[in-house]
């Protein structure tokens, strides 16, 4: 018997759910990734993803391909065509895949069984509680965070499995195509951060466990460094949920000292499983807001906003910190995810469809459930979200959050020099201590782009209409 690991987006063989079960029912497996040069011209992606995504996934070749009978065997072209040509080739009579929550892998699946005659596993790997695991006492799934994540603590959560032995029969393999040929060429602006594959994860996750006693205290400051950049990992398996999990509750058990830390921690994996959960139960919001009353919103669709918020030039330092950590490494902290989408709402009013767009572009770490969440969350459309009335103050974020202008100065070159007294609100300056700060206001840094008092009450006032 041959069974099939059709490996997708967890990248990594220790405790990769497809290849253990595939190597519990066969002896040989064959571990298969399909590279659809298509997706790369038509989804919403950017260098910083696709760079973690390849250097992974070349980490994850050679990492099999040092082990004795091991290969990756990776084909380009259409998943569907590709798969039926390796079970053909290989005569074999299971696949085996872990389980994905996007409306594109749902359909790809369905094309995969239809196209095959051949049941295909789907098991689950990227989540600890997936679709109805965790439900209401009436079976329904939940739409509130907190009474989803208690009973995320409470219920039995998997630990790390080793895979057995196999051996990967000889199957024909593509290279992997470079990141010209993808066309992603790396932007002049970035600076890569980042360390991708399974050793980078492990070594990642080895110098967060020195923080993560402080993680509640520090995980709100963008300057401090306190939380684990550990999404992209998250997003391609080099660690598994479980691994990440059952890690910290290791280094709770050996230092008391860290349970708030480590719970605080994990309170947002259980963010992330919930809005896993809420993707696969509503697929629908993808496209359209969890909350109906606020599906005819009509956004604005004011051009030359979005280049000013997109670029990191509104005027508001916090945010164009925020914007411009994001368009220089890839990542963005979640208390700036929070402010500048605010802002893009209650500011702005764009729309959160190209709200959504844009970072999925932009960020390394871009999962489709977390970012519809995170959107829709700041844009008080979606599940669980924030009041419509209650109105991110982006001056207020900044002064609370970053209190010294480290962020902001780390971020925007033109306000380095500027006084603490203005670090928050520069358009406050004298034309003197423009000139001493080299920060002339109109020309060096924008003076602010909108009212944000004025905004705030027509947004919270256009939300009110709108709501039945
Ligand atoms: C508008 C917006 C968009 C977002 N888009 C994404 C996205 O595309 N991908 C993504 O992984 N996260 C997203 N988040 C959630 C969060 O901002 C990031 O997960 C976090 O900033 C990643 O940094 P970290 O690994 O240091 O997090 P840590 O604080 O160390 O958290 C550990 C892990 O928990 C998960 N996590 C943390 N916060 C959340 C959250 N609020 N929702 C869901 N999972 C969470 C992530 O996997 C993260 O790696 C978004 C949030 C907002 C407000």
């Amino acid at each position: 018997m041959t069974v099939i690991a059709w490996v997708r987006r967890s990248l990594r063989e220790h405790d990769n759910t497809s290849i253990r079960k595939a190597s519990e029912s066969s002896e040989e497996v064959v571990p298969f990734y399909c590279v659809d040069k298509n997706y790369f011209s038509e989804a919403d992606l950017g260098f910083p993803r696709v760079k973690f995504w390849r250097d992974s996934l070349v980490e994850f070749k050679k990492n099999l391909e040092e082990q004795k009978g091991k290969k990756l065997v990776l084909r380009h072209g259409k998943p569907v065509e590709e798969i039926k040509k390796v079970v053909e080739e290989s005569g074999a009579d299971k696949i085996v895949v872990n389980q994905d929550y996007t409306p594109y892998f749902r359909d790809l699946l369905r094309d995969v069984e239809k196209a095959l005659d051949l049941k295909v596993e789907t098991v689950k790997d990227i989540v600890m509680f997936e679709k109805k695991e965790i439900t209401t006492n009436k079976g329904k799934p939940y739409k509130v965070y907190t009474y989803f994540m208690k009973k995320w603590f409470e219920n039995q959560k998997r630990r790390p499995e080793k895979v057995k032995k196999y051996v990967v029969p000889e199957l024909r393999s593509d290279e992997i195509p470079s990141l010209r040929e993808l066309g992603f060429d790396k932007p002049e602006k970035i600076d890569w951060i980042w360390n991708p594959g399974r050793k980078g994860g492990i070594e990642r996750l080895e110098k967060f466990k020195d923080k993560i006693g402080f993680y509640g205290e520090k995980r709100d400051f963008p300057s401090k460094e306190g939380t684990s950049k550990l999404s992209p990992h998250l997003k391609f398996g080099t660690l598994s949920i479980r691994e990440v999990f059952w890690e910290m509750e290791r280094l709770r058990e050996k230092n008391p000292d860290y349970d708030e830390g480590v719970r605080a921690w994990q309170e947002e994996l259980a963010w992330r499983d919930f809005y896993f959960q809420v993707l696969w139960n509503w697929p629908e919001t993808i496209e359209k807001a969890f909350i109906e009353d606020f599906r005819g919103i009509n956004w604005v669709d004011d051009k030359e906003k979005f280049k000013r918020w997109a670029e990191g030039k509104t005027g508001f330092p916090f945010i164009d910190a925020g914007m411009r950590q994001l368009e220089k490494t890839g990542w963005m902290h979640n208390r700036a995810r929070m402010s500048v989408t605010s802002f893009a709402c209650k500011d702005l009013w764009l729309d959160w469809k190209k709200v959504h767009s844009f970072f999925s572009k932009k960020f390394v770490d871009a999962e489709l459930s977390s970012m519809i969440g995170g959107v829709q969350w700041a844009y008080s459309i979606g599940t669980d979200a924030q009041p419509f009335f209650r109105v991110f103050n982006p001056w207020t974020q900044g002064e609370k959050y970053d209190p010294d202008g480290t962020y902001i100065r780390n971020f925007i070159p033109e306000l380095e020099e500027v006084p603490d007294k203005y670090i928050h609100r520069p358009y406050k300056m004298s034309e003197e201590t423009q000139k001493s700060s080299k920060c002339i206001l109109g020309n060096d840094y924008p003076y602010p782009i909108v009212d944000h008092a004025e905004k705030r009450k027509e947004s919270i006032e256009k939300f009110r209409k709108i709501k039945k």
